[in-house]
């Protein structure tokens, strides 16, 4: 065992010399983007609960109700006896608020991701990704066993070219990318690479995780999935798809098969977060509507989600500006490689419905502030190759 534990502080100790060393932070989260540490009352722009329904009375109410009537648990595997209904309810308004024939709810989106990919492609067949696609997809590309390439972010042409080098190599071709990147905030220009991969008979598999119930328009992907934890308030993932692809993954989306059904609390709080999400299209306005006030104040290119990223450079003057701004009162996470490339460590700020505007006025200057004495320039960094850690 000695020389296990020498591995890890050999390990640790590497991180902590490049500024990566990560740490847990108590923090309780209250209602309207309130959060607690060590006994401090914050204002949270570091959350991923767009339209704060995680905390609303309903939503909660309808968790309550489930684990009072069915328990804490699933109790089993979805395929043996953890298919509570409220799952294919949730199923059915997924399906129905995306537009396709049919749904499936995972335990988590990073579950989801895992599971999708493998089940599409193998040896002998190609998934090509977006350079800057989330952990999630590029570990259910790897696990795939399929040949993975990359494509410049958002670059539609080097998907063509890519394909055009290797499709005929390959039996299927698999697309991956994001509705709204979760570290950048910019969307991805569906509509062309959904036809560069109609050119090349490849299947676009497209993460909405902080696009539904956010920034909606734009065209669909025949795969799309997402996650019940951002502005679904909640916790689980999914997949909207086609009657015949949802089918298969039930029998053979192996992080669906062989794990435990979400809690009936889960499903029963997203279902009805899906039900107040669709009812409230002013809801559904406001991060975008903060998000840019915030980078208008600030002179940065105008917001398109509810992510905005002021970008910093290095990861010791991220951490370093994070850690100013919560002196101040304003919960905003230093985001460093390798969850974005060297040298683009950056402050990921995420609004939400839940905010006022005197929050995003007040966040807006101590940043301005801050960054200035930092010496740091926005937006300067640009995304380099993603690392491969
Ligand atoms: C958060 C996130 C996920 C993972 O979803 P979880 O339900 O939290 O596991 C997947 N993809 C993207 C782009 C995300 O931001």
């Amino acid at each position: 065992m000695d020389s296990l534990d020498a591995f890890a502080r050999t390990k640790l100790a590497a991180l902590e010399v490049g500024s990566l060393r990560r740490r847990l932070v108590p923090t309780e989260r209250g209602s309207g983007a309130s959060a607690a540490r060590g006994g401090r009352a914050l204002v949270s722009f570091s959350c991923n609960d767009y339209l704060g329904l995680s905390h609303h009375p309903r939503v909660i109410a309808a968790a309550q109700d489930a684990a009072a009537r069915y328990g804490a648990g699933a109790g089993g595997s979805r395929l043996v006896t953890g298919d509570h209904p409220y799952l294919g309810a949730l199923e059915d308004g997924l399906a129905r608020h995306k537009g396709t024939a049919a749904a499936l709810v995972f335990g988590s989106g990073y579950l989801a991701n895992l599971g999708i990919t493998p089940a599409l492609a193998g040896r002998g067949d190609l998934v090509v990704l977006d350079e800057l696609s989330h952990a999630c997809m590029w570990a259910g590309a790897r696990l795939s066993g399929a040949r993975v390439l990359t494509f410049r972010h958002n670059d539609p042409g080097d998907l063509a070219a890519t394909l055009a080098a290797h499709r005929a190599e390959v039996g299927r071709a698999l697309i991956l990318t994001e509705r709204v990147f979760s570290m950048d905030g910019d969307r991805a220009p569906l509509g062309d690479l959904l036809a560069v991969a109609e050119d090349f008979d490849a299947w676009t598999l497209v993460d909405d995780a902080h696009g539904i119930g956010v920034v909606e328009d734009g065209p669909r992907a025949p795969l799309e999935m997402g996650t019940l934890s951002k502005a679904l308030g909640s916790y689980g993932g999914y997949l909207c798809a086609s009657r015949a692809v949802v089918d298969l993954m039930t029998s053979r989306a192996r992080s669906f098969v062989y794990t435990t059904g979400l809690p009936p609390a889960s499903a029963a709080a997203a279902l009805e977060a899906l039900a107040i999400l669709e009812a409230e299209p002013e809801r559904r306005a406001r991060p975008l509507a903060l998000a840019r006030r915030f980078t208008a104040r600030l002179g940065l290119p105008e917001a398109v989600s509810a992510v905005v990223p002021v970008m910093v450079g290095e990861a010791q003057a991220a951490l370093d500006i994070s850690a100013a701004l919560e002196a101040e009162g304003y919960l905003v996470v230093a985001i460093r490689p390798p969850t974005v490339p060297t040298g683009t460590a950056r402050l990921r700020v995420a609004f939400s419905a839940a905010h006022d505007e005197a929050q995003v006025d007040g966040l807006a200057e101590a940043i301005a502030a801050l960054t200035g004495r930092a010496g740091a320039h926005f937006p300067s960094a640009r995304p380099g190759p993603i690392p491969q850690a």
